[in-house]
């Protein structure tokens, strides 16, 4: 990839050069962006760039043989690992086409769930395994086959099965000649402190609303106005925004399962309204059918209401966009969400996500979840 292609703002890609050409290339570099940014494709120009023998100041060229066998993810010394399921005889290799089609695709650019979904995992956590190490090792102790570095990227290395992170560790200490880490996350504070204390930290920031309407403008001719109000309501997440109408189905969903979720809580405590509970069961297997990341997703879209709720009350609603049949929504439940209530709200559903993370089972957790939320909806 080239770094023209990659949707990162400028001063990261600099860095990077700069590194290069002054010849301080760190063995072992921690790329850290929130969802939405294209730390992948980065990663990937950057592999390319250094290894290309008619780089210019700002580019690799993209025609050398170098250049078109990392384009193609087909040169001998790029390896690519990331999570995929746990199964025994299962590593990254086993998933290979998938992972050069949906980068090919999408030029990086993609989320974990993304991800998972192409390699029909939805409902399950994935990670890099013992027999990643047993590929990776052996590979790290041979010499480059063409290539001046030999690039490992590790895409969402927190991750990483923390039993077999000693034998990472070992290499990422002493690599063996010009060999370069690439490892990525989206989770910094999960990445094992072990790993981060051996890295250099390369932060790749979200644009902001502006850049991100700019790009917007360019990449999906929106109107300026259009892309402004979409760059806020994804929050400067950049994937989000790129696929802004395939999500208006999705967030229809969860706002009509929030909804119902806030109904069923408040139901709960309420001295008159009848809590019923079969129904409450059957929103609890609706968030089955989300499966574990479309639940993480649900969840962090109830973040970002309760928050649209506390703005509306300060109010600051003008920094927190919303459609308008959320918006009206809001204007009437904003009052049930108060001082006393919000940072707990906060945490129920954050750990939530944690859970959910941590592969809980779906039917006491979001069980558990509207319980929890009743309480604290009670005056
Ligand atoms: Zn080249």
């Amino acid at each position: 990839m080239l770094f023209s292609e990659v949707l990162a703002p400028e001063e990261v890609k600099s860095q990077l050069r700069r590194a290069v050409s002054s010849g301080r290339v760190s063995h072992a570099q921690l790329f850290y962006g929130m969802e939405g940014c294209h730390t992948l494709g980065l990663a990937l120009a950057y592999a390319q760039y250094i290894n290309c023998p008619d780089r210019t100041e700002t580019d690799s060229c993209g025609v050398c043989p170098s250049c078109v066998q990392f384009q193609q993810l087909a040169h001998p010394d790029l390896h690519c690992y990331f999570p995929h399921s746990a199964g025994k005889d299962s590593s990254s290799y086993t998933y290979y086409t998938e992972w050069r089609s949906l980068i090919q695709e999408t030029k990086g650019l993609f989320s974990l769930h993304d991800w998972y979904q192409r390699i029909g995992m939805e409902n399950k956590q994935g990670m890099l395994n013992k027999e990643d190490m047993d590929l990776l090792l052996p590979q790290t102790a041979l010499k480059a086959y063409e290539a001046e570095y030999k690039v490992f990227i590790l895409w969402m290395v927190e991750k990483l099965n923390p039993q077999i992170a000693p034998k990472l560790l070992k290499t990422l200490e002493e690599p063996d000649g010009k060999t370069l880490f690439l490892l990525i996350t989206e989770n910094h504070d999960q990445v094992l402190n072990t790993i981060v204390s051996r890295s250099q930290l390369v932060k790749v920031r979200r644009f902001n609303t502006q850049e991100l309407a700019e790009i917007l403008q360019k990449e999906k001719h929106c109107e300026p106005s259009a892309a402004l109000r979409i760059a806020a309501t994804v929050e400067n997440n950049l994937i989000e925004a790129l696929h802004y109408e395939n999500q208006a189905e999705d967030k229809l969903q969860w706002f009509s399962a929030f909804q119902e979720m806030m109904r069923y809580a408040y139901a709960l405590y309420h001295p008159v309204k009848v809590f019923d509970f079969s129904q409450a069961l059957q929103w609890v297997s609706r968030m089955e059918s989300f499966g574990r990341e479309g639940q993480k997703q649900f969840l962090r879209y109830a973040l970002v209401m309760v928050r649209k709720c506390v703005m509306q009350n300060i109010p600051l609603e003008r920094l927190a966009p919303t459609s308008p049949s959320e918006n009206e929504w809001i204007s009437k439940f904003k009052v049930f969400i108060r001082e006393d209530n919000i940072s707990p709200f906060y945490t129920l559903l954050n750990t939530a996500v944690k859970q959910v993370e941590a592969n809980a089972n779906t039917k006491m957790l979001f069980t558990d979840l509207l319980f929890s939320l009743g309480k604290h909806l009670k005056k």
